[in-house]
């Protein structure tokens, strides 16, 4: 897990204790040998758990089945994390979609509808099992004081991911539509680590916006159609085990891409020159959240005008991103180097300075996260360097010094990815 991760497993699971008044007991260790002990020592008839779709951790829950069978233990997963199996979901001649809006509309909406959400158990009974160490001992949290700024954005824990769903159903639902592209609104639902760490419940979120809106509310469409996302980043990686290193697109083994360690340090640390670029960076490693737009343009900059490996940006998000998911992320990130299935074209270049104009206007998310040009008029706020003298002067800001020049040219840095990109038509 990465440090974000971390950081929010530590509260979750504080929480969580809370809920379960102080029962919750915590094994560290090789799960095998974590079962196997506890098999021999006490008297288990059945062993459920939730299923999961990493790679590691199918070839660790098939060992364990195995396991306990051998032991005369039922052992059973279930689906919880899914609105659909990726198994439930395919095209008629039972192979899996590999694009989004079929798998969607015609795979998901027309297979069973999700099983309705559980209420919580009344009656728990808790066994009698000393837990191996205390949630303190994992050392799950960041030693710096990281942690602090990065939490003051969020209330960690199934309270706090219901009161973000009522909120978001209350509110941006309406707007989700076409707001989910503005950064600086509150549009967005930001579920995505309720979800991710299972405090909240995919078919809490389905079944709670069906209960006040139905398909024809185009907010509600457009959300239950993100949730297809999910589902649909589930299913590649439940097909493609490599995701996260094989580029579905074969042939960007290929590609030429660049290395420059200096240019991913600016680009990790928003010091690229290009404001809504850098409004990302910043609000990724301050919140531990990127908005979905902002998600899109500086992975873009990153596999497009700087050329550098989408695996660089992978790794980066999969380390400070509190909803870190390894379908969900990988997928994202072959889609936008444009290798992935259903992919952006690779010649799909999002321009940051139009990008900035449209979808930030007013400049009101990038004054949020670089505040060193809040002075500059909305004007130039997209690309402070074709700023006349005097206007800059008049901001306070001298580039070099205040805020860096942009680290490439974006036209020409198109250009060159466009060519890079040309190499690859002549491979069969
Ligand atoms: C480069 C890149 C990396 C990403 N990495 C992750 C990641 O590690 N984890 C992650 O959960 N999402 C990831 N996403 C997808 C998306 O950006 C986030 O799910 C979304 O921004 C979360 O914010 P939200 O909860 O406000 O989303 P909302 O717009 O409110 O959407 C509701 C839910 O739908 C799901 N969802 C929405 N869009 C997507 C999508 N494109 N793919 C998969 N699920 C989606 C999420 O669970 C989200 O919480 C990535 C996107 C990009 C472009």
């Amino acid at each position: 897990m990465g440090r974000a991760s971390r950081l929010w497993l530590h509260h979750s699971l504080e929480r969580l204790n809370q809920s379960l008044k102080g029962k919750l007991q915590i094994f560290n260790g090789p799960a095998l040998s974590i079962f196997e002990t506890l098999a021999q020592s006490h008297d288990i008839k059945e062993i459920h758990w939730n299923r999961a779709y990493e790679p590691w951790r199918i070839a660790r829950d098939t060992k364990l089945k195995d396991m306990m069978q051998e032991k005369g233990i039922h052992a059973e997963s279930h689906k919880a994390n899914l609105l659909w199996e990726p198994w439930e979901v395919a095209k008629k001649d039972g192979t899996p979609y590999k694009v989004f809006t079929p798998f969607y509309r015609r795979g998901c909406l027309n297979a069973p509808a999700p099983r309705r959400p559980l209420s919580a158990p009344q009656d728990i009974k808790f066994a009698d099992i000393p837990a191996n160490t205390s949630l303190d001992d994992c050392e799950l949290l960041p030693k710096n004081r990281w942690k602090d700024d990065l939490l003051a954005h969020w209330t960690v824990g199934e309270d706090g991911a219901r009161a973000r769903l009522d909120s978001f159903l209350d509110n941006g639902i309406n707007d989700y539509k076409e707001g989910r592209n503005l950064p600086h609104k509150p549009f967005v639902s930001r579920l995505s680590p309720h979800l991710h760490f299972g405090e909240i419940s995919v078919n809490q979120c389905w079944y709670s916006a069906l209960e006040r809106y139905d398909m024809g509310h185009e907010g509600c469409d457009t959300f239950l159609s993100e949730l297809g996302w999910r589902e649909f980043s589930a299913s590649l990686l439940f097909y493609h085990q490599e995701l996260k290193t094989d580029p579905l697109n074969q042939k960007f083994i290929h590609f030429p891409w660049r290395e420059a360690p200096d240019d991913l340090v600016k680009w990790q640390q928003g010091q690229t020159g290009y404001p809504i670029v850098d409004a990302g960076m910043r609000e990724l490693y301050q919140t531990g959240y990127m908005h979905n737009r902002v998600r899109m343009i500086v992975g873009s900059f990153l596999v497009k005008n700087l050329r550098l490996h989408w695996q660089y940006g992978e790794a980066w998000f999969w380390d400070c991103l509190f909803d870190a998911d390894h379908a969900a992320n990988s997928a994202s990130w072959q889609w936008i180097a444009g290798c992935g299935a259903d992919a952006a074209p690779y010649f799909r270049v999002f321009n940051p300075i139009t990008q900035a104009e449209r979808f930030d206007g007013e400049a009101h998310y990038i004054k949020q996260f670089v505040p060193e040009l809040a002075n500059l008029p909305a004007k130039y706020i997209g690309d402070p360097s074709a700023a006349p003298a005097d206007v800059l002067a008049a901001a306070n800001i001298t580039l070099g010094r205040d805020y860096p020049y942009p680290i490439v040219d974006a036209k020409q840095s198109r250009l060159d990815a466009l060519g890079a990109f040309a190499t690859l038509k002549e491979i069969a």
